[in-house]
């Protein structure tokens, strides 16, 4: 059986935890992989490997910084392919999508690629007599990325390119569900240049995340994941005295009025709530219908659900992949049956699906449930999984109700030819990315992402402007040049003008 192993000081380091978790291939069911988890010794040495690499990093020309990351940009563009193939291997994901998670995670090196310009200070001239004043951003140090299994490509890239183009040195501890495709991107950033120990890889869980929280010589935390353990981590890492941003769950609601294109709704709602089996953070898994569209709606679409192909991501024909897990598919599965058991109607049932060839694959069909109460759990829980329930709502001030009443906020989306009422909805909603006509609104890299409420904890969102700052401190400096012919003289006043 392969075992993934470490990746620190730009080589890969075995575990000697003698602990390993199994990696499934999710399309057959099969094991055929296992991961090293890390000891407390081990994250301690990727840490230590990092903060020597920031000695020298941290302070390396920004041309030397953003030589290496033009040529990882290269390389992850020659890789694309294989890094998806990766990702598909053991998230399940089908590959066209794996390849969208690999351009997303592009841009964010590319954004990385212009650090020049976005790391450029301020400049005041002549404040007082003969005073500048400069504000400068420089890096925190040693940092961490904690990352889920849904992306895991894309988020990792979400966070250590803007981190390392700042000068900060990085340590990564991926989901233990689907390690490679991290490895994999370590060792290339190492094929690109990347000095050793500037980006480190620790596999593991609970033990190696904690030990990255306590670390005294971890400045940040980035955490991307699910909402109990967001705040953990956030509180944790506040304890010991660390700067957190950490992401967490979603229940994203797509709004649709009577006046929307249905056909186009529908084809959002089935691409927005299915693609990657709904294991995505910005997934729909709530379509509000307002006014008498509900049963036309959801006519539509559960007529494009039963047509959709389900297969392995290997299978170009293949639209949607298995669920990551066997048990996270039957978790997803029992909320089926308990939202029938609760007053909803399927209309759609995915469950007890399988693929012929494939019966021991962690397959599920696609559910679709109509008249949901919020009672029910399929409403309250992220499900995570392809259910999309369809809420009905008499008006457009009881539709906001219901979404602003969620306790996430991480995207949301409406579907109208109304610019008025869109605009009213894009200032009224709470939730941090919002969606006119674009059922998964994922900020491009130059603007951040990032949700409200129960969907990020801190004070930061992730990538874009928000990552430059969470990823540097300010420093502000004063300076003056006096006139040799100037005496100065004594005065115990404070500094004015
Ligand atoms: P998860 O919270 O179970 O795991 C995320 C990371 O935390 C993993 O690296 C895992 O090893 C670690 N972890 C898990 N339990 C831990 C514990 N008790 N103590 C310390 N560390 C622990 O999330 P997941 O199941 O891998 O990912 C799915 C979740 O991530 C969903 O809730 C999804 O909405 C969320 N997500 C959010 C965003 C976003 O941008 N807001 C993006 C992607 C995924």
């Amino acid at each position: 059986m392969k075992t993934i192993t470490h990746w620190i000081g730009g080589k890969p380091v075995e575990g000697t935890s003698g602990r390993f978790g199994p990696v499934y291939d999710p399309a057959t069911g099969a094991q055929d992989k296992q991961v090293a988890f890390a000891t407390t010794d081990e994250v301690d040495a990727a840490v230590d490997t990092a903060k020597a690499a920031f000695e020298s990093w941290g302070t390396a020309s920004l041309a030397k910084r953003t030589a290496v990351l033009f040529k990882y940009r290269e390389l992850l563009d020659a890789r694309r392919d294989e890094i998806a193939a990766l990702i598909t291997a053991e998230h399940g994901k089908v590959h066209s999508d794996a390849l969208g998670e690999v351009a997303r995670g592009m841009e964010i090196v590319e954004l990385a690629c212009s650090i020049p310009q976005l790391l450029k200070g301020e400049l005041s001239t002549q404040v007082s007599t003969r005073v500048d004043v400069a504000s400068i951003r420089q890096p925190l140090g040693v940092v961490a990325g904690i990352t889920p299994f849904n992306f895991p490509a894309m988020v990792p890239m979400w966070m250590f390119p803007v981190a390392i183009a700042c000068g900060n040195t990085f340590v990564l501890k991926p989901s233990e569900k689907d390690p490679s495709a991290s490895y994999r991107l370590a060792e290339l950033a190492s094929e690109a240049g990347l000095p050793d120990g500037v980006l480190n890889v620790v596999q593991g869980d609970k033990v190696a995340v904690d030990r990255l929280l306590e670390h005294p010589d971890i400045a940040a935390v980035s955490f991307v994941g699910s909402t109990p353990i967001a705040k953990y981590i956030q509180m944790k890492g506040i304890e010991h005295g660390k700067r957190v941003q950490a992401l967490g769950g979603a229940k994203n609601h797509m709004l649709v009025l009577p006046d929307a294109d249905l056909d186009f709704a529908a084809d959002q709602a089935i691409n927005a709530a299915y693609g990657s089996a709904g294991e995505r953070c910005m997934a729909v898994s709530v379509v509000v219908a307002v006014g008498d569209t509900g049963d036309e709606l959801v006519g539509k679409i559960a007529e494009r659900a039963k047509g959709l192909k389900i297969g392995p991501g290997t299978d170009p024909a293949s639209e949607m992949g298995p669920l990551i897990t066997r048990e996270h598919r039957d978790k997803v599965a029992s909320y089926v049956s308990g939202a029938a058991a609760q007053g909803a109607e399927v209309v759609v049932d995915g469950t007890g699906y399988s693929v012929a060839g494939h019966e021991d694959g962690f397959f599920l069909g696609v559910s679709l449930l109509d008249k949901v109460p919020v009672t029910a759990d399929a409403y309250q829980d992220e499900i995570f999984g392809p259910v999309l329930c369809v809420v009905r709502a008499d008006t457009y001030d009881d539709a906001m109700k219901l979404i602003n009443g969620s306790r996430w906020g991480n995207g949301t989306a409406i579907f109208t030819r109304d610019g008025g009422a869109a605009r009213r909805f894009q200032l009224e909603v709470q939730a941090g990315m919002v969606g006119v006509n674009v059922p998964i609104p994922v900020p491009v890299g130059y603007h951040s992402f990032g949700g409200w409420k129960d969907s990020l904890f801190g004070d930061h969102h992730i990538y874009g402007n928000d990552g430059i700052a969470f990823y540097t401190q300010g420093k502000v400096i004063t300076t003056r040049w006096p006139d040799p012919a100037d005496s100065g003289g004594i005065n115990l006043g404070f500094p004015s003008h």
